[in-house]
């Protein structure tokens, strides 16, 4: 694993003037330069070939790595020209999806805006669950087994998969069906059912709230709330009952975007006050904890119980529907701040009071 020290010896080197903002070409990428231009840095693009036309159509990267796979991120030689740039690498979902936290924090020697360790503890799910417990959350039950199951659960798998081949089932039988219904439509690999999680269904809407937490302030802000849209789940109720019966439907979570949500102000203090609990807890778990962005995604209930499901430990895809403003960041903003540019601010802020370490890892 590398270091912290080894970190700050790279940054040492860092022309502090002349920080680069840079990120795999995907996710929120977009939202991530955009802030970065509109803060006054460079920006840096690691591309796979068959996207560059974002990055061409919406020019705000300075420099673009072309790369037949994100995993050649960790290529010495990209790696020592991200260096030469002084660049500070923003890690969002696609790190995780296409090249994993351990990679990372054994192989990436290039700064990383967050703390390196807790993307250990947001992609493994016990991890992330006694996180939330020990933060005082209310989560959904799990079961250990399938032959456990009563009630309805989701059945997830491992890693960032947005979604992709989870399904609902109600009892042992429905898993194993609907387990091999998945597998043969494609979306689940038959050694994939060795590792699966079962969490207890919550029925009610889902809700995302957007945080960051700034470690130069020691303050939590919420910069915005979004709801994932996901085919077919969400699609369901645009068919008639009769037609979803008659092709026995098995609806599927595959995210496909974000609309923004605004919640009953009667609900944010709770919300307000699961992110302070959660950076509190992250100091304890994982010292100094969170910097920057992160994410919670709940279910809130007609009993107006909020269950978080998951927890994001840095930037999400959802932050992207607040690019520009959104109503939270304007209520402390005014115009023009959202995720993306919130982190550029960070660092900046960080760059000229000299304290750039305390954001970077
Ligand atoms: P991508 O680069 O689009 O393949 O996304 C990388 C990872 O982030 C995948 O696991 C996606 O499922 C997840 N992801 C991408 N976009 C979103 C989104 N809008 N909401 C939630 N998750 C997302
Ligand atoms: P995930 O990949 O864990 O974020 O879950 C994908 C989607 O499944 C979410 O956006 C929700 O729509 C849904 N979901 C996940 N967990 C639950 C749960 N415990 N109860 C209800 N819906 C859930």
């Amino acid at each position: 694993m590398i270091t912290k020290d080894e970190i700050d010896e790279i940054l040492r080197r860092y022309e502090k003037g002349d920080v680069t903002i840079g990120t795999l070409g995907s996710h929120s990428a977009l939202n991530i330069f955009k802030g970065a231009k509109e803060e006054g840095f460079a920006t840096i693009c690691i591309c796979r070939k068959s996207d560059e036309i974002v990055y061409q159509r919406f020019p705000l990267a300075d420099d673009i790595i072309l790369v037949e796979g994100f995993n050649e991120l960790l290529d010495d030689d990209i790696q020592q020209r991200l260096r030469q740039k002084n660049t500070i690498l923003v890690p969002h979902g696609s790190f995780n999806a296409y090249i994993g936290a351990g990679k990372i924090m054994d192989e990436l020697r290039v700064p990383l805006f967050g703390n390196r360790e807790l993307l250990r503890w947001e992609t493994d799910r016990e991890k992330q669950r006694e996180w939330l417990q020990r933060a005082g959350l209310t989560l959904p039950k799990t079961f250990k087994d399938p032959k456990d199951i009563h009630g309805l659960v989701i059945v997830k798998f491992s890693g960032a998969r947005g979604g992709k081949g989870y399904f609902l089932a109600n009892s042992p039988q429905s898993f194993h069906e609907k387990a091999g219904d998945m597998i043969k439509r494609g979306h689940l690999r038959r050694e994939e059912l060795e590792n699966t999680h079962l969490q207890e269904y919550i029925i009610g809407v889902n809700v995302c709230p957007s945080y960051f937490h700034s470690p130069l302030k020691n303050e939590v802000e919420l910069l915005g709330i979004d709801r994932r849209y996901e085919s077919t789940v969400d699609s369901i109720g645009r068919m008639p009952a009769s037609e979803q019966l008659q092709i026995a439907l098995n609806p599927t979570y595959t995210v496909i975007g974000n609309i923004p949500i605004i919640l009953r102000e009667s609900l944010l203090p709770e919300i307000l006050r699961m992110g302070e609990k959660v950076v509190k807890t992250s100091k304890q778990i994982a010292p100094p904890g969170i910097i920057g962005p992160f994410c919670l995604e709940t279910v809130i209930t007609d009993a107006l119980e909020i269950f978080t499901f998951e927890i994001s430990a840095r930037i999400v895809a959802g932050s992207n529907v607040g690019i520009g403003t959104s109503p939270y960041a304007y209520l402390n903003y005014g115009e023009g701040m959202y995720m993306g540019r919130r982190i550029s601010r960070e660092i900046k802020t960080a760059t000229e009071n000299n304290e750039l370490e305390k954001v970077v890892y």
